[in-house]
């Protein structure tokens, strides 16, 4: 790693006012914790003439029950407060799981569930130095004009690796995006495009303001799992979240979500076709069918594709027979 490039750093009083500087500045990024983007400037991977700071910015951190039962999050909530706080702990066990799993307790102090979302993709062709990417001619995603996972296509495949995102779709939340005059929500899975290299839909002069988590059916089982090289400070290789709400032994819903697989969390699509039914070995061949046909993990970890494919099939199994089990 090199020493951060030089840049100019202001610190807005509003969202509206950082919306306002991303704007006006073409070349500004957004940082909060700056655990993602830090490491990817000093690697030279971006050179930004300006930094918008929100670490600091009053009310971006927080969140509040409402009086319907769901739960709101600023973007500026911290991983650690996520993972500690007990009032999430009671209400959304599965997000305080996913935020433990995350990087190390030194980067969850810092880190923010606004940057976790917002995160780049990863590749072990981009996550590297500048020397290192220069000898190979650099790549698709940035500099180049081949991608070294799959040289036939004219597409990145880097992989989203968030660990709340799963959770997050699983439970069916929205965001808030907050431009230099207006703010709307949409749903967490449209923040997202199939594009290693952009794969967020996010505007230039938008910042991730809240998460809206809609109030959990009653009943409702959730959990979380992650696969990685190491059992811990890693992305995960392949990682679900699940929530499903079980009557008398029978599937009321089922929500999948997926990382580490594809340049987006993916939400399972067909868990419809497995409710009304009981959880058992056909059931879970089922949705490892389900896993399997969808995730699309390509060649951009230390692991084989096939691997990770197998292992995100394999965790959501052994997730929802735990689950179901109580
Ligand atoms: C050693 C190491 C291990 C890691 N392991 C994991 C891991 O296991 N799991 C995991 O999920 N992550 C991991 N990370 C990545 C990182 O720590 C997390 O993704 C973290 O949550 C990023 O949050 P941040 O506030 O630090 O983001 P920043 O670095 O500040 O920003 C990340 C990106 O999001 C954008 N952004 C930030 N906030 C907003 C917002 N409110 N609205 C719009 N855009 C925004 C920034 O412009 C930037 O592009 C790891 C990082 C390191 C260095
Ligand atoms: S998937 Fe291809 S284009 Fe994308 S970062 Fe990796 S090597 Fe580069």
């Amino acid at each position: 790693m090199h020493a951060l490039p030089e840049f100019t750093l202001r610190r807005p009083s509003t969202l509206a006012e950082a919306a306002a500087l991303l704007a006006a500045e073409p070349g500004a990024r957004l940082v909060a914790g700056g655990t993602d983007l830090l490491p990817n400037l000093r690697r030279g991977l971006e050179r930004p003439a300006l930094l918008v700071d929100v670490s600091r910015l009053a009310g971006f951190a927080g969140f509040e029950a409402l009086a319907d039962g769901s739960m709101l999050l600023g973007g500026g909530t911290t991983l650690a407060a996520i993972a500690t706080d007990p009032a999430i702990g009671a209400r959304l066990p599965a997000l305080a799981q996913a935020a433990n799993a995350a990087a190390a307790p030194t980067h969850r102090s810092a880190a923010t569930l606004g940057g976790n979302l917002c995160q780049d993709t990863r590749c072990v062709f981009y996550n590297q130095s500048e020397w290192w990417r220069a000898s190979n001619d650099y790549c698709l995603k940035r500099g180049g004009d081949t991608c070294h996972v799959a040289p036939q296509g004219n597409r990145c495949h880097a992989a989203f690796s968030g660990d709340l995102a799963p959770v997050l779709l699983a439970l069916g939340a929205q965001v808030e995006l907050q431009s230099p005059t207006a703010s709307r929500w949409l749903a967490l899975q449209d923040l997202y495009r199939d594009d290693g290299a952009a794969h967020l839909t996010l505007g230039r002069d938008e910042v991730l303001a809240r998460v809206r988590v809609p109030a959990p059916p009653k009943d409702l089982r959730s959990g979380y799992r992650k696969a990685r090289v190491r059992q811990a400070i890693d992305f995960p290789l392949a990682a679900v979240g699940i929530a499903m709400v079980l009557e008398q032994g029978l599937v009321q819903s089922l929500a999948v979500g997926l990382s580490g697989t594809n340049s987006h969390p993916l939400l399972l699509q067909g868990t419809g076709e497995l409710v009304g039914r009981v959880v058992d070995d056909e059931l879970l061949r089922k949705l490892g069918k389900l896993v399997a046909q969808q995730a699309s993990p390509m060649r951009s970890t230390v692991t084989p594709s096939n691997y990770r494919r197998q292992v995100a099939a394999t965790l959501t199994q052994r997730l929802l027979r735990e689950l179901a089990a109580g």
